[in-house]
């Protein structure tokens, strides 16, 4: 650690903390994750080091760069690139209801989505897709996936995908209940209030696809990747 400057903490989990960092080498800011061994069961600290395995054989514009790690008194530490847009949740709630344009959904649904296609090309599930695991970069022009702590090597998570994808075109969660059970009864019925008609109806369809009941009837990222509708962005990003 010694060869960081901490610059400011940005994010608290329950074993590890985030902070905005300083390489004293050539001074360029990177974040590092601590995540805490101490008091932590043993399985837990085996899904923190595979999330470093996982990260350092990512490499993608649209994926988070894993720069370094290291264990220090009890400690393990992920250095990886800064995306200083912060996460996608913190962009969505400071919209205060103001909806996005669909250009610039689909520019970063594309993005999540070619960043998914490099990590399940790899036989990796993320398993924790969602908002706040997804970093922004470059002004808002590009997006990456993060935070692989509880990756699994497996396969699909599309219907996560689906729930980004409904947050940035109604910036409100898909399901809600006022209790667990609720939830699961909404969850399983797949009622959703439906995406509003100013967006395309490529897309509107597209949310409905992803939130199909049975998993086998969801699109797979590579045939969302196919979509004529989203060909133009994704030539783009490329
Ligand atoms: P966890 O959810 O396990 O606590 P995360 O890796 O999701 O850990 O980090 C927590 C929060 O810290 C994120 O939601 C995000 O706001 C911020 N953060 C983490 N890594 C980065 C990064 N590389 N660039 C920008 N912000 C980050
Ligand atoms: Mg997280």
């Amino acid at each position: 650690m010694d060869k960081y400057e901490v610059v400011r903490m940005i994010g608290e989990g329950a074993f590890g903390k985030a902070f905005l960092v300083k390489a004293k080498e050539n001074n360029g800011q990177c974040v590092i994750k601590e995540i805490n061994f101490a008091r932590m069961p043993v399985k837990e600290k085996e899904a923190s080091r595979k999330e470093v395995t996982l990260l350092s054989r990512m490499k993608h514009p649209n994926v988070v760069t894993f720069l370094n790690s290291f264990e220090e008194k009890m400690k393990l530490y992920i250095v990886m690139e800064y995306c200083d847009g912060g996460d996608l949740m913190k962009r969505i709630s400071m919209q205060r209801g103001l909806l996005f344009a669909e250009a610039q959904i689909l520019d970063w649904f594309v993005q999540i989505c070619m960043g998914l296609k490099h990590i399940h090309d790899r036989k990796v599930l993320h398993r924790d897709i969602k908002a706040q695991n997804i970093f922004i970069a470059n002004n808002g022009m590009k997006v990456k996936l993060g935070d692989f702590g509880i990756a699994r090597m497996l396969n699909k998570d599309i219907w996560s995908l689906g729930c980004v994808l409904y947050e940035l075109c109604t910036l409100k969660h898909p399901f809600e209940g006022s209790n667990l059970r609720q939830l699961v009864v909404k969850i399983c019925r797949g009622h959703f209030v439906p995406v509003a008609p100013r967006y395309s109806y490529d897309l509107r369809i597209l949310v409905t696809q992803l939130f199909k009941i049975s998993p086998r009837d969801r699109p797979s990222v590579n045939s969302i990747l196919k979509k004529p509708f989203l060909e133009k962005l994704i030539a783009k990003h490329l």
